[in-house]
């Protein structure tokens, strides 16, 4: 048994990826290098540079590794703005690449895939917590992009068996406690990497986009949880299937919201520097708060989340970028 992991050298992948590792598992990794780095991957693990809708070059990774029973999809662009920007190499990317990958796992006959979508496929929610079974109406094509994709896992389980489980993520936030991996996006768009760059004057300010939205402070609101969380989730997942179980979706969060400006304020205390921010206008495809019910991920797959406090996760994503001012380009 091993585990193959797409986009193993991205944030999230490479957290799951050393957990894996420390687990003592099998693991391959298949990573395009296009946004991920191969400093972040553990050695002990197999490692392919190679695009995933690559059909050739996916027929190779299986069968020079037979052992894959299980899949663990990390490897999508997952940029809102941008997703609003180029939808087609969103639908392209994800989507099309998701058909790709799953040809070729039912010609080897791999029939697990754990996958990583989004609170994003929710679009407006019409309540909070956001639960499973609730409506998803995506607002942008990054979210459409991931919806297209769990649809059409559903369809190649009816056919052909592949059983999936989708990982509905909120925000995610932090890095490996000890600083060794993180997040290092070129360029990097996300709240708490920028914010964290502010306070070490890497840049002058933050911008905030949008105080007029239907929350309390007006600021966008978020469910953070840390990629190590995250990692094991997937884990469980796997043995989730590997168990013989059907077919699932689960949402992954703390449960718990944060507007952008208490993540400030929780930044500012946690690297006592003054981190300057300013309002901007709004952004695009943001909606007002998005938090979510992690109940069935809880009792289903076992998931007990021990990053349950923000200003513990800022800790960890201090620990990394204070570290690696350049991300990856420090070593
Ligand atoms: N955000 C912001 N300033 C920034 C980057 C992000 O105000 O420089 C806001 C963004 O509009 C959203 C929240 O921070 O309300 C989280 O955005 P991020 O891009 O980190 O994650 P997303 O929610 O898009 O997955």
């Amino acid at each position: 048994m091993a585990v193959l992991v797409l986009g193993g050298a991205g944030y999230i992948g490479s957290h799951t990826v050393d957990r894996l590792v420390e687990q003592g598992q099998d693991v391959v990794v298949v990573d395009s290098l296009v946004t991920g780095h191969k400093a972040a991957v553990r050695p002990e693990a197999k490692f392919y540079q190679g695009d995933l809708a690559d059909k050739p070059f996916m027929r190779k990774v299986f069968s020079e590794n037979p052992e894959i029973d299980a899949v663990i999809h990390f490897a999508a662009f997952s940029l809102v703005a941008e997703s609003m920007k180029d939808p087609l190499k969103y639908f392209d990317n994800n989507t099309a690449g998701m058909v790709k990958l799953l040809e070729v796992m039912h010609e080897f006959n791999v029939n697990y895939i754990v996958f990583s979508s989004t609170a994003a496929t929710y679009g407006i929610p019409e309540k909070m917590p956001i639960k499973e079974d609730d409506p998803q109406n995506p607002i942008n094509p990054y979210g459409e992009s991931k919806l297209m994709m769990e649809k059409i896992m559903r369809w190649a389980d009816q056919a052909y068996g592949v059983k999936f489980v989708a990982l509905r993520y909120f925000n995610v936030a932090g890095a490996k406690p000890d600083g060794s991996i993180g997040e290092d996006h070129h360029p990097e768009t996300h709240l708490l990497p920028i914010v964290l760059q502010v306070a070490q004057g890497k840049r002058e300010k933050l911008q905030i986009f949008g105080n007029d939205y239907n929350t309390p402070d007006g600021t966008n609101v978020r469910d953070y949880v840390h990629p190590f969380d995250l990692a094991d989730a997937h884990i469980l997942a796997v043995d989730y299937l590997r168990k013989g179980n059907e077919s699932n979706a689960f949402n992954l969060g703390s449960s718990t919201g944060f507007s952008n400006l208490e993540i400030v304020e929780a930044a500012r205390d946690v690297t006592g520097k003054p981190i300057p921010a300013e309002m901007a206008p709004r952004r695009g495809g943001d909606p007002d708060s998005l938090i979510a019910c992690s109940d069935k991920a809880r009792k289903v797959l076992g998931w007990k989340p021990q990053f349950d406090d923000i200003h513990k996760i800022i800790e960890t994503a201090w620990a990394w970028h204070s570290t690696h001012p350049n991300g990856y380009d420090d070593k």
